[in-house]
């Protein structure tokens, strides 16, 4: 249940958007564009990757690669779609030539990403590989080991499931990946639906809940209404 109105939060992301667009970080001279990330901003759901490349980098957007085609193929199969979700990465910057995030990068990123999921409130969040899960987990265990397996964690300050997945580049590189990671998708709906019923065992809100003024409505694009970047 969510503890401030939709359209509240979701004004306040737009503002996050617009305060993250040109800001100044150790990638900023290498980087095309900022990509906050996108989709619906009262999202039940959540995938947080790792870090732009190059097509995420030209279009300010998440996951418009060959990766991102998959993860919407897995979406659909699942009867999902992006606009249902809101993906972002951990990183909203891209490192030069794609390599991987420095310790420094994501400890500056880090609260850009703590807010957006204060705001949006999803009550699973699935990690796309070791950078997002090791964050956002607090463990230094391995994609590997625990991919598929549901965490009860507090994240920003509210209890939600983590879901870690395998990233979507590592099944495009390996066959058995991508049916480990079609498997482990393949129980998202019933995690959702479990969530939704389940009561979080978090500290109860501050104010008391009120029925969202905007549900589940497709934040419109912040700065012009040509990029469809929030669905
Ligand atoms: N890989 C990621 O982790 N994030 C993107 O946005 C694209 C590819």
């Amino acid at each position: 249940m969510s503890a401030r109105p939709a359209a509240e939060r979701r004004a306040d992301l737009l503002a996050l958007y617009r305060e993250l667009s040109d800001h100044q970080c150790p990638l900023a001279a290498s980087r095309t564009k900022v990509v906050f990330g996108s989709g619906n901003a009262d999202a039940d759901l959540m995938f947080v990757g790792e870090a732009p490349g190059a097509n995420e980098d030209r279009a300010g957007l998440p996951f418009v690669g060959n990766a991102g085609r998959l993860l919407d193929k897995l979406l659909a199969e699942i009867g999902l779609e992006r606009g249902d979700t809101f993906v972002a990465n951990v990183l909203k910057c891209r490192p030069p030539g794609n390599r991987d995030p420095l310790p420094g990068e994501i400890e500056e990123c880090t609260p850009h990403l703590m807010r957006q999921i204060d705001l949006i409130e999803p009550r699973v969040i699935c990690t796309l590989g070791n950078f997002a899960l090791k964050l956002l987990s607090g463990s230094k265990q391995g994609i590997t080991k625990v991919h598929g397996e549901p965490q009860d964690r507090e994240i920003a300050g509210r209890t939600l499931i983590l879901y870690p997945l395998f990233h979507p580049a590592a099944a495009l590189r390996t066959p058995a990946v991508l049916e480990l990671l079609r498997e482990d998708m393949g129980r998202l709906p019933a995690l959702i639906e479990e969530s939704r019923t389940t009561a979080p065992a978090a500290a109860p809100p501050l104010v008391p809940d009120r029925p969202a003024e905007v549900t589940h409505e497709a934040t419109p694009s912040p700065a012009d209404d040509q990029l469809d970047l929030f669905g």
